[in-house]
């Protein structure tokens, strides 16, 4: 075996898992596909639901700080993971390289893991008694989302990405009601931005945090069609009272939400596409977002993770445990499978 944990994916679900497991003792390779860790939170400019915290940089600053410090845990940066496989007395996972690795601090360069590893047809591969799976989600595919017209083959920018001085000032439509705009509109209150937000009904329960804000419009949807110029932009909509309306903005993005994306091979899926905890092979620990389409939080994520390293030293004293945690059924949730957001 090549280390006593693999963990896939070095957000805040992965790092805590590797933090844990050293805590116990148990020797780590955390396999980030990025250039660096906890990259989600480096676009996060204010949180307010994190204890000693105030914005994702900074947490992402302090968790790398963390790896560096932990002996125990060999941080391989620049990696995708392509395949888990489980096995009776092991798992398996079988990587990539993604683009040319930077070291920082005790990070370990690339090519200290092709020394570590050994190879096979289409990447490398490590071997150890148990892996968490933590890889979180990506942005769901405007093809996906069963209400939006007009999408193919545009290339919509996502509204996290949006430069504020690019919108101050005018109007934006936002196909979706994910939660970046929150993120947004609490970290730009100078923003004189009009948000007019088109979303499906089921994606109701995504608008608390920016109902009241007096820049933000509400459209619950049946069906946008977009029209084909990019600026300024206009959408033919079906309200879901049935109404017909032409929305214009100068802008358009997309905030449709996220789905998730694990590995191939061993990793169970549930129909949402999700990997609930309690659905895995008993060497497979899933962790994070990709759980479920609920709890889609830092908090939670890094609770998760240290449940799953955990539940991984557990399993390997033999104890019983329930794999990774509480099982998290994500099928009584809003919306058709594969649509999701920060629940
Ligand atoms: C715009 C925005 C604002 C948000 N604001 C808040 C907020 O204010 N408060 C809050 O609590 N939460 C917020 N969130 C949610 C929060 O970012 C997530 O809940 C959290 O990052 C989940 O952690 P994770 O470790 O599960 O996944 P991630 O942080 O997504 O980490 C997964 C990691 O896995 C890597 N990876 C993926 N696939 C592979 C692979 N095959 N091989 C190797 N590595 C892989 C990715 O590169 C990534 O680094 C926000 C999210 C967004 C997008």
């Amino acid at each position: 075996m090549d280390t006593d944990l693999l963990i896939v994916g070095g957000g805040p679900a992965g790092c805590a898992a590797a933090v844990m497991a050293a805590s116990v003792g148990m020797r780590s390779v955390l396999i980030e596909s990025g250039d660096s860790l906890c990259g989600a939170l480096r676009r996060i400019p204010v949180v307010r639901n994190v204890l000693t915290v105030a914005n994702g940089p900074d947490l992402a600053a302090a968790i790398e700080a963390d790896l560096e410090r932990c002996d125990l845990c060999r941080v391989e940066l620049g990696r995708r993971a392509t395949l888990v496989d489980a096995f009776d007395d092991r798992v398996e996972v079988t990587f990539e390289p993604v683009e040319p690795v930077v070291a920082t601090g005790s990070v370990v360069a690339t090519g200290s893991m092709e020394a570590a590893s050994s190879h096979r047809p289409g990447g490398s591969r490590l071997t150890a008694p148990y892996v968490v799976v933590a890889t979180g989600v990506g942005p769901l595919a405007p093809e996906d989302a069963g209400w939006l017209g007009g999408v193919a083959g545009r290339a919509l920018p996502q509204l996290w990405e949006a430069d504020p001085a690019a919108i101050d000032d005018r109007t934006v439509l936002v196909l979706g009601a994910d939660r970046p705009l929150g993120t947004v509109a609490r970290a730009h209150p100078e923003l004189r931005a009009r948000f007019v937000v088109a979303h499906p009904p089921e994606d109701a329960y995504k608008t608390e945090e920016i109902r009241r804000d007096p820049r933000v419009g509400l459209v619950a949807v049946r069906r946008l069609e977009l029209g084909p110029a990019s600026a300024p932009v206009t959408a033919e909509v079906e309200t879901v009272e049935g109404e017909r309306r032409t929305l214009t903005a100068d802008l358009a993005f997309l905030n449709l939400g996220s789905a998730p994306a694990p590995p191939a091979g061993a990793v169970a899926t549930a129909p949402s596409g999700y990997c609930p905890p309690g659905s895995q092979h008993p060497r497979v620990f899933t962790a994070g977002d990709l759980r479920s389409v609920r709890f889609q939080r830092i908090a939670t994520a890094m609770g998760s993770g240290g449940e799953a390293a955990l539940g991984a030293y557990y399993a390997s004293r033999g104890l019983p445990t329930e794999t990774g945690g509480p099982t998290l059924t994500d099928d009584v949730g809003v919306g058709p499978p594969g649509r999701t957001g920060g629940g």
